[in-house]
Formats: structure tokens, sequence, C-alpha cells
């Protein structure tokens, strides 16, 4: 379902601006969950509570959690139901965080990455993607959500930045605190900077020399690092945010001395902040996950040549670490959680996927 059919349906029942506020922030913050203040439904005409009375169930029951693993970090994985009977996932991170999924599966074909093993399945739907924060918030407070679940959020532009505005109104999510998380596709840096609620960007780019990024990144569109750090910078100016690099960093891949030189020549003087993300291994691939001592090194090595640098961990790394192997092994029969063996780095309070 779309937003942009909720609100028509809300408006086809007489709902005024200010109601219509009123209704959307009572469904986003879960404000008919047991103990939470309850709508003022006598301040609303018959036909209006006639609608909202068959809407809000519908919106309750886009999306249903199926499961819950809680990691070491305080993450806890969530193994969401949509109404087709396809699964997705969301994780609430520590520090009222929630990474939210905009795709059932992904084109984009990262190679190292469960979800886009299989390709796209489906769109999720604006309102699914809205559905997931309110369900987290009866869970616990939500106030940042990034779009680095399942999925690339450039291929269903539509749907992620309705949702985008949704959260960022009536959903009362600061706007640096919604997060956009791609691989760099072009329409996203035409229609991010026209939005009323512009998100924070995070690119993912995973290695500085066009060539290794294409292995990586099979299927994403054919931008250089060099024109993705120029567009990059172009949004910063307009949103106000720094950019957020995303880093994979795979053992013996894109955590050389090359790179780390190819990064400094990308980030010097650009308002950025670079994010190193140590693989998280899965089981069938053949990537391995860098020593905590050559990570640690990476980073220092940026941060001594200018470039501001943070190492940092999946969160709920402990349970089906990366993105799409909880869907993964909910396909398979199971949604056990899988105890990874515990690593020696400190975990850290946000995810970034992959
Ligand atoms: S890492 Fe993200 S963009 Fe790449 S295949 Fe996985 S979900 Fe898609």
């Amino acid at each position: 379902m779309r937003i942009a059919e909720v609100l028509s349906r809300l408006r086809a029942g007489g709902a005024k601006p200010a109601q219509l506020q009123r209704l959307l922030r009572q469904w986003l913050h879960a404000k008919d969950s047991p103990g939470g203040p309850s709508a003022p439904e006598h301040s609303l005409s018959k036909s209006l509570r006639a609608e909202w009375a068959t809407l809000l169930p519908e919106l309750r029951a886009l999306v249903q959690l199926r499961s819950q693993h809680p990691a070491q970090d305080g993450a806890v994985r969530l193994l969401l139901g949509l109404r087709d009977g396809q699964t997705a996932e969301a994780v609430l991170l520590p520090k009222d965080g929630l990474c939210v999924s905009t795709q059932v599966g992904c084109a984009v074909g990262c190679v190292f990455c469960m979800t886009g093993r299989d390709g796209l399945i489906r769109q999720i739907g604006s309102a699914e993607i809205a559905a997931q924060v309110a369900l987290a918030r009866s869970l616990r407070p939500v106030k940042r959500v990034v779009f680095m679940g399942m999925g690339e959020p450039a291929h269903n532009l539509d749907m992620v930045t309705e949702a985008i505005e949704l959260l960022g109104t009536a959903g009362g999510i600061g706007h640096k605190n919604l997060v956009f998380s791609t691989v760099g596709d072009l329409r996203v840096f035409e229609r991010l900077p026209l939005l009323a609620v512009k998100p924070a960007l995070a690119l993912s780019l995973h290695s500085s020399q066009a060539a290794r990024r294409a292995e990586l990144l099979p299927r994403a569109p054919r931008i250089t690092p060099d024109e993705l750090v120029e567009l990059g910078q172009a949004y910063a100016r307009a949103s106000g945010y720094p950019i957020q690099y995303q880093w994979t960093l795979i053992a013996g891949l894109n955590d050389g001395p090359d790179e780390v030189e190819g990064i400094a020549r990308l980030l010097r003087g650009k308002y950025a902040m670079m994010n190193l993300i140590p693989y998280n291994r899965v089981d069938d691939l053949p990537w391995q996950r860098p020593s905590a001592d050559r990570a640690a090194a990476m980073c220092a090595a940026l941060n001594r040549q200018g470039i501001l640098t943070r190492l940092r961990q999946s969160a709920g790394q402990d349970v089906e670490g990366g993105c799409g192997q909880l869907r993964a092994r909910q396909a398979q029969g199971s949604t056990r959680p899988v105890r990874m063996p515990p690593t020696n780095h400190p975990l850290t309070t946000r995810t970034e996927r992959p």
C-alpha cells in the first residue's frame, strides 16, 4: 500500500489537515498500543471515524512480527511478515535507531551480500516501510531510521521518498536522523535535493578503484568513485549534512595501503565521514573478515591522513550477522537465532549493512 492511498482515503472520509496529521501520528507512534494515549476520536466526524476504524487495522496488518532475535549489543533483529506471505528484515538498533528494508531481495547483487543473491523479489510499498517504524515503536522508542536493510532504496525511489516525507513530518523523526543509503544512482542525486524532508545520505563505496568496485557491486550504476564523491559533495552542500561513506572491509581485498591512499585522495577536504565495517562472514561465501588489528590499523592510517574515519560493527552481528541472513534462514524452514563466535571487537552502536 502507498501512503498516497492512505492520505486519499482519509481525505475522502472528510479529514481536515490537522486531523490527518493527528491520525497519521496515532498510526506511526503506535498510540493505540497498550498504555499509550488513544486518538481523540470524539473530534472526528462519523464518516471519518468509520473510515479510520477500517483503515487503522489495515495499516497495522501491513507488517507483522514473525520473530525477534536479540543480540549481545542491544540490537534486535526482527523478521517481519508482509501480507502476501513475503518476509523482510528490520533491526532495532541501540540508541533508539531502526534499520528498515525497502525491497524484498535486491537487484544490485553485491558479491558479499545474502540479500542480493536471489535478485529482486518485490518492492516494499511506502506504507509498508512506514509500518516497520510503527511496529518497531510498539517494541521500543525509535528516533532514527536508516534505510540500510534489505534492498537498494534508489531502486524503489518513489516509495522510499514518500516514506521519508511522512516519517520526517507526522513520524516525528529529525531529518538528519533519516539516513538514505545507496550504492549511488543519478536519480538519487536529482531527487533528494528537491525533497521537503532532506535525509542524510550514506554512500556505499567499498573501493576507491572503479574496476574493483564494479567487481564487488556488479549491477550498481557505472559511476566512478570520483564522480560519486563529487555528487556526494553537492548533496552535502544542499542538505547541510556530511556524507557517510560505507566501506565493507574484506580481508585481502579492500583493506590494503592502495585503498588507504585511494580513500585519502578521494575524501581529503570533503564534508564526509568514512565508516569501515569489518565484513561478517557468511557460510557459502568465500570472503573473510580482516583481523581486528588490521582493521584498526587501516582506521588509524586514514585518520592520520586527515580522513575522519570510524570503525563500525554491524549491530546484532552475533545473530545472522548480515542483512538477508535471517530471511534466508526462514526460507530454509528455521528462524532459530544462530550464534556466531564472538569477535574481539567492541560492539558499537549502529548498524551498517552488508
Ligand atoms: S549490500 Fe545492499 S545494495 Fe548490495 S546486494 Fe545487499 S541489499 Fe543490495
